[in-house]
Protein backbone atom coordinates (compact mmCIF):
# COMPACT_ATOMS: atom_id res chain seq x y z
CA UNK A 1 0.00 0.00 0.00
CA UNK A 2 1.08 3.28 -0.88
CA UNK A 3 -0.24 6.62 0.77
CA UNK A 4 0.74 10.27 0.62
CA UNK A 5 0.09 13.18 2.64
CA UNK A 6 -0.24 16.37 1.92
CA UNK A 7 -1.83 20.07 3.50
CA UNK A 8 -2.65 22.51 1.27
CA UNK A 9 -3.34 26.15 2.09
CA UNK A 10 -5.96 26.77 -0.76
CA UNK A 11 -8.85 25.95 -3.00
CA UNK A 12 -6.00 26.54 -5.79
CA UNK A 13 -3.49 24.34 -4.35
CA UNK A 14 -5.87 21.71 -3.49
CA UNK A 15 -6.81 21.74 -7.35
CA UNK A 16 -2.91 21.64 -8.14
CA UNK A 17 -2.24 18.70 -6.41
CA UNK A 18 -5.59 16.66 -7.97
CA UNK A 19 -4.40 17.85 -11.54
CA UNK A 20 -1.17 16.59 -10.18
CA UNK A 21 -2.06 13.12 -9.56
CA UNK A 22 -4.30 12.99 -12.40
CA UNK A 23 -1.08 13.71 -14.76
CA UNK A 24 0.56 10.68 -12.46
CA UNK A 25 -2.28 8.31 -13.76
CA UNK A 26 -2.38 9.00 -18.00
CA UNK A 27 -3.85 5.71 -18.30
CA UNK A 28 -7.38 7.08 -16.43
CA UNK A 29 -8.71 5.27 -13.16
CA UNK A 30 -11.15 5.35 -10.35
CA UNK A 31 -10.85 8.09 -7.43
CA UNK A 32 -12.46 8.08 -4.19
CA UNK A 33 -13.08 11.05 -2.72
CA UNK A 34 -13.93 10.89 0.88
CA UNK A 35 -14.45 13.45 3.68
CA UNK A 36 -17.29 15.52 4.90
CA UNK A 37 -18.99 18.33 3.56
CA UNK A 38 -16.85 21.28 2.35
CA UNK A 39 -13.70 19.28 2.54
CA UNK A 40 -12.97 19.93 -1.10
CA UNK A 41 -14.22 16.86 -2.63
CA UNK A 42 -15.55 18.80 -5.52
CA UNK A 43 -12.73 20.85 -5.84
CA UNK A 44 -10.54 17.78 -5.99
CA UNK A 45 -12.80 16.30 -8.58
CA UNK A 46 -12.06 19.22 -10.78
CA UNK A 47 -8.13 19.47 -10.82
CA UNK A 48 -8.29 15.26 -11.87
CA UNK A 49 -10.87 16.63 -14.63
CA UNK A 50 -8.39 18.86 -15.85
CA UNK A 51 -6.01 16.87 -16.20
CA UNK A 52 -8.19 14.43 -18.13
CA UNK A 53 -8.77 17.13 -20.33
CA UNK A 54 -12.31 18.44 -18.41
CA UNK A 55 -13.16 21.87 -18.18
CA UNK A 56 -13.11 22.62 -14.19
CA UNK A 57 -15.88 25.33 -14.83
CA UNK A 58 -18.09 22.29 -15.92
CA UNK A 59 -17.60 19.98 -13.03
CA UNK A 60 -20.43 20.50 -10.39
CA UNK A 61 -21.32 18.56 -7.75
CA UNK A 62 -23.97 15.79 -9.00
CA UNK A 63 -25.57 16.17 -5.81
CA UNK A 64 -29.11 15.78 -7.41
CA UNK A 65 -28.14 14.03 -10.60
CA UNK A 66 -26.21 11.43 -8.94
CA UNK A 67 -24.06 11.13 -11.92
CA UNK A 68 -22.72 13.69 -14.56
CA UNK A 69 -20.74 12.60 -17.39
CA UNK A 70 -18.18 14.56 -19.01
CA UNK A 71 -16.63 14.13 -22.60
CA UNK A 72 -13.23 15.79 -23.53
CA UNK A 73 -11.95 14.71 -27.04
CA UNK A 74 -10.39 12.11 -25.74
CA UNK A 75 -11.90 10.65 -22.47
CA UNK A 76 -15.19 10.13 -20.78
CA UNK A 77 -15.01 11.26 -17.10
CA UNK A 78 -17.42 10.20 -15.04
CA UNK A 79 -18.61 12.08 -12.00
CA UNK A 80 -20.52 10.43 -9.27
CA UNK A 81 -22.21 12.06 -5.95
CA UNK A 82 -23.55 9.37 -3.36
CA UNK A 83 -24.25 11.73 -0.51
CA UNK A 84 -28.09 10.86 -1.17
CA UNK A 85 -27.57 7.43 -1.60
CA UNK A 86 -28.85 5.30 1.61
CA UNK A 87 -28.94 1.99 0.86
CA UNK A 88 -27.17 -0.89 -1.21
CA UNK A 89 -30.22 -0.78 -3.73
CA UNK A 90 -29.73 2.48 -4.86
CA UNK A 91 -26.32 1.93 -5.24
CA UNK A 92 -26.82 -0.87 -7.49
CA UNK A 93 -29.16 1.61 -9.34
CA UNK A 94 -26.34 3.56 -10.36
CA UNK A 95 -25.02 0.71 -12.14
CA UNK A 96 -21.02 1.38 -11.60
CA UNK A 97 -20.56 -2.31 -12.38
CA UNK A 98 -21.45 -1.50 -15.94
CA UNK A 99 -19.39 1.70 -15.94
CA UNK A 100 -16.29 0.45 -14.65
CA UNK A 101 -15.46 -2.39 -16.89
CA UNK A 102 -14.58 0.56 -19.93
CA UNK A 103 -11.21 0.58 -20.11
CA UNK A 104 -8.81 4.32 -20.20
CA UNK A 105 -12.06 5.15 -18.08
CA UNK A 106 -11.89 7.95 -15.33
CA UNK A 107 -14.06 7.74 -12.34
CA UNK A 108 -15.01 10.18 -9.76
CA UNK A 109 -16.73 9.56 -6.78
CA UNK A 110 -18.00 11.77 -3.72
CA UNK A 111 -18.73 10.35 -0.69
CA UNK A 112 -16.84 6.90 -1.71
CA UNK A 113 -17.44 6.03 2.16
CA UNK A 114 -21.11 4.99 1.10
CA UNK A 115 -19.77 2.51 -1.34
CA UNK A 116 -19.37 -0.53 1.00
CA UNK A 117 -19.48 -4.18 -0.92
CA UNK A 118 -19.17 -2.04 -4.07
CA UNK A 119 -15.81 -1.07 -3.70
CA UNK A 120 -13.07 -1.20 -5.67
CA UNK A 121 -9.54 -2.25 -4.56
CA UNK A 122 -7.64 -0.61 -7.30
CA UNK A 123 -9.00 2.69 -6.70
CA UNK A 124 -7.07 5.34 -5.41
CA UNK A 125 -8.44 6.71 -2.39
CA UNK A 126 -8.24 10.89 -1.21
CA UNK A 127 -9.48 11.37 2.31
CA UNK A 128 -9.97 14.97 2.56
CA UNK A 129 -9.93 16.85 6.03
CA UNK A 130 -10.97 20.51 6.97
CA UNK A 131 -7.76 21.60 9.16
CA UNK A 132 -8.31 24.68 9.38
CA UNK A 133 -10.97 27.65 7.49
CA UNK A 134 -8.40 27.33 4.02
CA UNK A 135 -6.13 24.47 5.30
CA UNK A 136 -7.12 20.82 3.94
CA UNK A 137 -5.39 17.50 5.08
CA UNK A 138 -5.26 15.20 2.21
CA UNK A 139 -4.28 11.68 2.19
CA UNK A 140 -3.95 9.91 -0.75
CA UNK A 141 -3.90 6.61 -0.83
CA UNK A 142 -2.94 3.57 -2.68
CA UNK A 143 -4.22 0.06 -2.19
CA UNK A 144 -2.89 -2.15 -5.13
CA UNK A 145 0.52 -1.64 -6.62
CA UNK A 146 0.90 0.58 -9.65
CA UNK A 147 0.61 -1.25 -12.77
CA UNK A 148 3.72 -1.13 -15.31
CA UNK A 149 3.22 0.29 -18.59
P1 LIG B 1 -17.09 19.09 -0.82
O1 LIG B 1 -17.31 18.64 -2.23
O2 LIG B 1 -16.15 18.19 -0.05
O3 LIG B 1 -18.36 19.30 -0.07
P2 LIG B 1 -16.20 21.55 -2.03
O4 LIG B 1 -15.02 21.21 -2.86
O5 LIG B 1 -17.50 21.76 -2.72
O6 LIG B 1 -16.35 20.49 -0.84
O7 LIG B 1 -15.94 22.86 -1.20
C1 LIG B 1 -14.77 23.10 -0.46
C2 LIG B 1 -14.90 24.49 0.12
O8 LIG B 1 -13.81 24.77 0.99
C3 LIG B 1 -14.89 25.57 -0.97
O9 LIG B 1 -15.79 26.59 -0.59
C4 LIG B 1 -13.46 26.07 -0.91
O10 LIG B 1 -13.34 27.41 -1.33
C5 LIG B 1 -13.12 25.93 0.57
N1 LIG B 1 -11.68 25.74 0.83
C6 LIG B 1 -10.96 26.49 1.66
N2 LIG B 1 -9.68 26.07 1.72
C7 LIG B 1 -9.59 24.99 0.89
C8 LIG B 1 -8.52 24.12 0.53
N3 LIG B 1 -7.29 24.24 1.05
N4 LIG B 1 -8.80 23.13 -0.35
C9 LIG B 1 -10.04 22.98 -0.85
N5 LIG B 1 -11.10 23.77 -0.54
C10 LIG B 1 -10.88 24.78 0.32
MG1 LIG C 1 -19.06 18.00 -3.36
Amino acid sequence: MASLKVATASPEETFAVARALGQRHPEGGIFYLEGDLGAGKTIFAKGLAAAYGVDPEDVVSPTFALVNRYSSGKRTVYHVDLYRIENDRELAELGLEEIEGEPGLVILVEWAEKLGRFRRPEAIVIRLETAGESTRAIEIIQLQPEERH
